[in-house]
């Protein structure tokens, strides 16, 4: 059959439930990242979003989508570097500094790793902005930079460049405005593609799961995993997957230079391990398994955990924070972060066990205090954010403080406490808490 190269028949097809071809949505990948030079039109890309919301992609269908996306622009060639070439992926969610400790671990291990991250936008923080608080540290490097540094010191990360899966530009912003965001081959081709593109060799994936997350519960978190495992496997990419809860924040902080801080901090050597160091090891022993330097995730742990304690990965969060252009004294003194001029501390109201400490309410509070952004180009402010001292499980007693919120004002310190104690619940009897790793698939 001659492939569909028109978007009316190709929209009319998905219309009637029809299935596409490879070449279809080859074509369709590349009429998304040039609409212009294919006779398209932007509300004709939203009507086929539509149609395939309604119509959702068949797994063949999302993966030749994926490879479309992936081809639509440049792909990172990292072919001069050593093997395995790693990446990670989390959906998202409140206090997830998870790749500043996560990744100078693997590379500390030897492994090359080489990401593009996101900026934050709404209630998810991005990696970028929170590294983006380091003094003098780029987030901008081209990909000559990205594959030069990698090859010295076996880390680099930038944000997203336009190049990358362009027809993902085009058509994630048609669908965050036209409510399409949430059908789960979208979502899979979208993230895939620019892993793809990002030359990564082996993916790992944080499935986050909870209010915090764009997956509230356990049966949607686990779908979208085995979508993800089964399309990376599709389109020839090596892929694992953890389940992580995402109903209270990740780790103490929330908020973007206060999140690098508690991320270096994870790497001091001899440091007791908190619920977010936890998160760190597995997802470390997770990959070192998954790339063969270990015959299980337990002993994998055993791997993750000495690298710290022997500051190897502190040493090489040091070398990739001064090869980015940062002041790596960070490491040492987290003074030299942005510092809100303003910090208030919030007490619990009526002792008990902690039963809730509600992710989204944390991440809309920190929004507020100018943290993150409503819309795609707003200014943040790096050094706000909120430390939540409790966690859910935790015997509390009244006029404990739960909360401390650093603010650009009083005021805003104020609007943020009221907002933060709508999030806590204190019950009366024991709370069992929810373990950080939920699944690993
Ligand atoms: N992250 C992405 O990159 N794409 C989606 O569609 C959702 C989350």
């Amino acid at each position: 059959m001659n492939p569909v190269q028109n978007i009316r028949d190709l929209i009319a097809a998905k219309r009637d439930g029809e299935h596409h071809s490879e070449a279809d949505l080859r074509w369709l990948a590349q009429a998304a990242a040039d609409p212009a030079g294919h006779h398209v039109e932007l509300y004709q890309l939203a009507a086929w979003l539509m149609a395939a919301y309604l119509h959702p992609l068949t797994e063949e269908e999302t993966a030749n989508l994926t490879l479309g996306m992936a081809a639509s622009g440049e792909r990172l060639d990292l072919s001069a570097l050593p093997h395995p070439w790693i990446d990670k992926h989390s959906t998202g969610g409140i206090g997830d500094k998870t790749s500043i400790a996560l990744l100078p671990i693997l590379a500390s291990a030897g492994l090359t790793v080489v990401k593009m991250s996101g900026r934050g936008l709404g209630l998810t923080g991005g990696t970028v902005d929170k590294l983006a608080s380091i003094p003098g540290f780029r987030v901008d490097l081209s990909p000559e930079e990205m594959v030069e540094q990698a090859s010295r010191i076996g880390i680099a990360l930038t944000g997203q460049t336009p190049n990358l899966a362009p027809a993902d530009k085009t058509l994630y912003a048609l669908r965050d405005t036209t409510e399409t965001v949430a059908s789960i081959p979208l979502i899979v081709s979208s993230i895939l593609s620019k892993k793809i593109a990002g030359g990564a060799e082996i993916l790992g994936l944080d499935v986050k799961c909870g209010s915090g997350a764009f997956m509230q519960t356990l049966d949607e978190a686990r779908q979208l995993a085995h979508w993800l495992l089964r399309i990376a496997k599709r389109c020839g990419l090596k892929a694992h997957a953890t389940l992580t809860d995402m109903d209270q924040p990740l780790g103490r902080c929330a908020g973007n230079a206060l999140e690098v801080s508690e991320g270096l901090q994870t790497l001091q050597p001899n440091r007791p391990l908190s619920r977010f160091g936890e998160l760190v090891i597995y997802l470390a022993a997770e990959t070192l398994h998954a790339v063969g330097r270990t015959p299980d995730i337990e002993s994998g742990k055993k791997v993750a955990l000495e690298l710290v304690t022997r500051g190897a990965a502190q040493a090489k969060a040091k070398e990739w924070i001064a090869a980015q252009g940062g002041d790596a004294r960070v490491i040492d003194d987290a003074g030299l972060l942005p510092r809100a001029p303003v910090v208030v501390e919030v007490q619990v109201g009526t002792g008990g066990w902690v039963e809730r400490v509600d992710a989204a309410t944390v991440g809309r509070t920190v929004l507020d205090l100018g943290g993150g952004r409503q819309v795609a180009n707003d200014p943040i402010d790096p050094s706000v954010g909120v430390e939540t001292l409790i966690l859910v499980g935790d015997k509390v007693s009244p006029g404990q403080t739960a909360f401390r919120i650093h603010a650009a004002s009083t005021l805003d310190a104020q609007d943020a406490s009221e907002a933060l104690l709508t999030g806590l619940t204190v019950s009366a009897a024991p709370v069992a808490p929810r373990p950080v790793v939920l699944e690993t698939l």
